[in-house]
């Protein structure tokens, strides 16, 4: 109630160049909540590179990056995943826009 949700949503924007260089990613959609009194609740979900990624000669589009989320939960970001990379996240690009 009175509370204003921006989500903002990228979708496959983990390149495989991505994959082998950057080490902090967001799972799902970031979203930024503007409360009544114009507080803003950042939701993030970030999941930090906990390995080497893998990838497949014979498949080079293919990859797989480890990662480490909060203390006890791990997964793999794929070309397919529902992620994106800290430096395409859209709520930087919101910050941006208020300089
Ligand atoms: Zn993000």
């Amino acid at each position: 109630m009175g509370q204003d949700t921006i989500y903002l949503e990228v979708r496959n924007v983990v390149t495989k160049e991505d994959a082998l260089t950057e080490n902090e990613f967001h799972l799902g959609t970031c979203s930024s909540i503007t409360g009544p009194r114009g507080g803003v609740t950042i939701r993030r979900y970030v999941a930090r590179r906990n390995g080497k990624t893998k990838t497949w000669k014979r498949q080079p589009e293919k990859f797989q990056v480890p990662y480490r989320y909060g203390l006890y939960e791990h997964g793999y970001i794929t070309s397919w995943s529902d992620a994106h990379c800290e430096k395409d996240c859209p709520l930087n690009r919101e910050e941006e826009s208020h300089d």
